[in-house]
């Protein structure tokens, strides 16, 4: 009788302290897409489960009775994936999934559905940073031409690098100083995000205000079915409701 919490983002990680604090048994999973991930207060299982029927089959031998399911926003396959088959299995599932980022005052952000959007959006000639990831790289196509692309990326690409872009090495969390330091320094134009959320990844786009950049936004995949929290303090409520009443 386990909880499976589905990581890859900060708030995964606080929720592991979070529930090993509590004495709350629970195991950690992990895609395996970072070399070094960052240490955690309960149990990790890294790489990917083999699709639906490795994900099913996991589930059943180590007896998992509720998924929470911590992923990225952008994580669609996964997320998708794990509401289904809990759905199905009449298991408890819970995502927790931080509020997507709103502009303010001073913003010039311009919310696209997703990359093949960019190209329309962005002048030809454009100086742009992209701080959206290592997968982005494969997508950026017709936005590469006439351009010049900056992809900032945890570690060296493991894909061939594209003409037109420039992978620019980091690890955050950034300062907002850093962020207006680098941008200065490449001469950006215009920044591209994911609308990710949270405060880690906030810095890019309080530099980007500060400069008067502005800004692509990519919306987020549609929302899973299924009850959604946007705190670790909900999804620990969450669990020890759940894992007490199975006592
Ligand atoms: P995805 O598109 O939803 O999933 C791709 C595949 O990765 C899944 O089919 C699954 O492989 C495996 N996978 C994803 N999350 C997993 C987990 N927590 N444990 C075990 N396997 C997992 O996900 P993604 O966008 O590639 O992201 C991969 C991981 O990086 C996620 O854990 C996510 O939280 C994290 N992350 C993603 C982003 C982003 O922008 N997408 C940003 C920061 C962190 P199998 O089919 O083999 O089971």
């Amino acid at each position: 009788m386990s909880l499976l919490v589905l990581g890859g983002t900060a708030e995964a990680r606080a929720l592991a302290t979070a529930l090993a604090r509590a004495g709350i048994e629970a195991v950690v999973s992990l895609a395996g897409v970072t070399r070094a991930p960052a240490a955690m207060d309960l149990p990790v299982r890294i790489g990917g489960f083999g699709g639906d029927a490795g994900f099913g089959d996991y589930l059943a031998v180590q007896e998992i009775t509720g998924v929470i399911d911590a992923t990225h926003p952008f994580a669609d396959v996964m997320s998708e994936r794990a509401a289904r088959i809990c759905g199905a299995r009449g298991m408890d599932y819970l995502r927790l999934e931080r509020a997507a980022w709103a502009a303010g005052s001073g913003d010039l952000w311009h919310d696209v559905a997703g990359f093949g959007d960019l190209a329309a959006l962005i002048p030809k000639s454009a100086r742009v940073f992209l701080a959206t990831g290592r997968q982005s790289l494969p997508l950026l196509g017709e936005l590469a031409v006439g351009r010049h692309l900056y992809l900032r990326q945890i570690e060296p690409a493991k894909v061939d690098a594209l003409d037109g872009v420039e992978i620019v090495l980091g690890r955050g969390p950034f300062s907002i100083e850093d962020e207006v330091a680098l941008l200065r320094k490449l001469r950006v134009d215009w920044l591209v995000v994911k609308n990710a959320g949270g405060a880690g990844g906030r810095a890019k786009l309080e530099a980007a205000r500060m400069l008067g950049l502005p800004v692509a936004l990519i919306e987020r995949p549609v929302a899973v079915d299924g009850a959604m929290v946007r705190d670790v303090e909900a999804a620990l409520d969450w669990a020890v409701l759940r894992m007490r009443g199975r006592e």
